[in-house]
C-alpha cells in the first residue's frame, strides 16, 4: 500500500459536514432506540426484526445493497458498496440488540424513551451499540456519493446473548464480509476527550472443581477430627490459587503488561466499591492486573446452605472458577494448566475431578501497520489529541471470531462509550459532544484509508 496525505482542509470539510448533519443523525439514532429490540429469549422478538428492518432502511438510504441474514439466531444486517477502483475496503461492525432494561424504576427516564440531561441522553442501547451503529451511518452520510473506500457493513442481532449464530454467519456469509481494514464499534474511549483504540482483551475459561473425601456423609462428632470433610479440602484447595499477596498462584499462565495509563487505587476503589479499609490484590498496575493478567474467581460453590447444615463431615463439595486469561493466552493450555494445578495440589489426597464449563480466546492486536496509523491520525484529527491503547478485562466473544476468521485485516475497536455510560445498567446514556467525535473520526478514517491504495 502507498500514501497520499490528506490536507487539513479536507479533514475541516468533513468536521463541518458531520456537524450539519447531527440533527438528522440524532433523530434517527432516537428512533432506533424507541425500538425495545432485547434478545433475549424471554422478550418479544418482532422488536429485534424491526430493528433489523430499521437499521437495513438506513443503509438502503446510502445506497448499499442490503440482505438480512439468519443463522438459526436473531437477525443480522449486512450491506455493501464499492468503492473506485483500486481503494481498500472496510468492514464496519455494531449490534443492533440491546441488553434487558431491568427494572423501571431503577431509571430517571422511561428505558425506551431518549431523554437528554445535561449534555447526555439516557436509554437502553442508545450508547450500547445503537450509537455504534449511527457513527457507521454517519460515516457514509458524510462521503455520500463519493466514497474514498468499499465499505461493507455488518450489524448483528445477537451480541448481547453471546453471539451464538456468529460462527455460522461467518461461515456462510464471511466471504461478503472479507475486508482490508475492520471496524468493531463496541467499545470505549478512555474518558470525555480522551479517545482510545480497545488493543487487548482478556479470554476466559470456567471450570467447576469436584472434591471427594468420603463416601458417604457421617456424624461430625464421631469422626471429625481423623478423617477430612470435603468442605475444608475444597476451601484448602481454593485457597492455593493465589499467593498471599492475591496473585494467581496458577504455574505457566501467561501475563503481560499494560499501557503506562494514569488510574488511581481512589478510581479502582469508587468504580468497584471496594469497602473502607479493604486492600486491593496483586501485584504490578493496576490496569495490567484487570487487562494482562490473569484473575481466578471463584464464582459458586455447591454445599448444604447454612440454614440446612447438620452435623455431618460432608462428603462432597463443588466450586464454579472463573478464570480470566492474558489476551494472547490459548484458553486449552490454560484449562490444562489449572487442571494440573487443582489435581497437584488436592489436600490430603482428597479427590479432585476437573471439568470445563465455558471457553473463549482473548484478543491481543498487532497495533501497527498502516491501518493503525491511519486510524490514530483519524481519531488525532477529531480530538486534537491521539487516542490511547487500552484493554477490557472482559472477553467481547466476537472480536476473537473476527481475529480467526479474517488474519490478513487490520483490527480496530473503536466505540462511543465513556466511564460513565454505564452500558447494561440502568440510565444507561451516550455523550453527545464525543458521540459527534466519534462520527468525526470515523468520517475521516474512511478518507485516510482511501489513500492506502491496494497493490
Ligand atoms: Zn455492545
Amino acid at each position: 500500500m502507498t500514501d497520499d496525505a490528506v490536507t487539513p482542509d479536507r479533514i475541516d470539510a468533513l468536521r463541518t459536514r458531520i456537524a450539519e448533519l447531527m440533527p438528522g443523525l440524532r433523530q434517527d439514532l432516537e428512533a432506533l432506540t424507541r425500538i425495545p429490540s432485547v434478545s433475549l429469549d424471554a422478550f418479544d422478538q418482532s422488536h429485534v426484526e424491526a430493528s433489523a428492518e430499521a437499521v437495513a432502511a438506513l443503509l438502503r438510504a446510502e445506497g448499499l445493497a442490503v440482505e438480512i441474514v439468519r443463522e438459526g439466531g436473531r437477525p443480522a444486517v449486512i450491506g455493501h458498496v464499492d468503492g473506485p477502483e483500486g481503494a481498500p475496503t472496510v468492514m464496519l461492525y455494531a449490534h443492533h440488540d440491546v441488553q434487558p432494561p431491568g427494572k423501571d424504576e431503577d431509571w430517571d427516564s422511561a428505558p425506551f424513551e431518549p431523554t437528554e440531561r445535561e449534555g447526555r441522553v439516557y436509554a437502553r442501547g442508545i450508547a450500547d451499540d445503537k450509537a455504534g451503529v449511527m457513527a457507521h451511518i454517519a460515516a457514509l452520510r458524510a462521503h455520500h456519493g463519493t466514497l474514498p473506500v468499499g465499505v461493507t457493513v455488518f450489524v448483528e442481532g445477537e451480541e448481547e446473548i453471546g453471539s451464538d449464530s456468529l460462527p455460522t454467519i461467518l461461515e456462510r456469509h464471511g466471504e461478503k464480509l472479507r475486508a482490508d481494514a475492520i471496524v468493531l464499534a463496541d467499545s470505549m474511549n478512555w474518558g470525555i476527550g480522551e479517545p482510545a483504540l480497545t488493543t487487548t482483551l482478556r479470554g476466559m475459561i470456567r471450570v467447576v472443581v469436584t472434591v471427594r473425601t468420603l463416601d458417604h456423609g457421617v456424624h461430625s462428632g464421631m469422626f471429625g477430627g481423623a478423617v477430612p470433610d470435603a468442605i475444608m479440602a475444597l476451601a484448602r484447595l481454593l485457597s492455593t490459587l493465589h499467593d498471599d499477596e492475591g496473585n494467581v498462584a496458577v504455574k505457566g499462565l501467561k501475563s503481560g503488561e499494560a499501557a503506562d495509563l494514569e488510574f488511581t487505587e481512589e478510581q479502582l476503589r469508587t468504580d468497584s466499591g471496594l469497602l473502607d479499609g479493604v486492600h486491593t490484590i496483586g501485584s504490578g498496575s493496576l490496569l495490567s492486573r484487570m487487562w494482562t493478567k490473569p484473575s481466578i474467581t471463584t464464582i459458586g460453590i455447591d454445599a448444604p446452605t447454612v440454614s440446612q447444615a447438620s452435623n455431618t463431615l460432608v462428603p462432597q463439595a463443588s466450586a464454579k472458577i472463573s478464570v480470566r486469561i492474558a489476551p494472547d493466552e490459548d484458553p486449552a493450555a490454560a484449562y490444562r494448566l489449572v487442571t494440573d494445578h487443582l489435581k497437584a495440589h488436592a489436600p490430603w489426597n482428597a479427590q479432585v475431578d476437573v471439568h470445563l464449563d465455558e471457553s473463549g480466546a482473548g484478543f491481543a492486536a498487532d497495533a501497527q501497520g498502516p491501518v493503525y496509523d491511519q486510524a490514530r491520525a483519524a481519531f488525532t484529527d477529531a480530538w486534537g489529541t491521539p487516542p490511547v491503547d487500552i484493554g477490557v478485562g472482559g472477553s467481547i466473544p466476537f472480536v476473537a471470531a473476527f481475529a480467526e476468521k479474517f488474519p490478513e485485516a487490520g483490527i480496530l475497536i473503536t466505540g462511543v462509550e465513556d466511564p460513565d455510560t454505564r452500558a447494561h445498567g440502568a440510565n444507561e446514556s451516550l455523550h453527545l459532544g464525543e458521540f459527534e467525535r466519534v462520527c468525526v473520526a470515523e468520517a475521516v478514517l474512511f478518507e485516510r484509508l482511501g489513500t492506502l491504495k491496494k497493490g
